[in-house]
């Protein structure tokens, strides 16, 4: 059973971060909730990773 195969969901807080139309590997992506952002690593099957910027 596969689930969420679609969704990104943030790694931090776990809130679903809404896919932009036409997305593209290589799209960052931020987090409306708590700001964490991720960056699209393929579209199909979609995977993505959090990504971490020192400050
Ligand atoms: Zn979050």
């Amino acid at each position: 059973m596969e689930e969420n195969t679609n969704k990104i969901i943030c790694p931090d807080c776990g809130t679903e971060i809404v896919r932009p139309e036409g997305m593209e590997i290589g799209d960052i992506l931020e987090c409306s909730n708590c700001g964490t952002e991720v960056e699209v690593m393929s579209i199909d099957p979609l995977k993505y990773r959090e990504l971490i910027e020192e400050k």
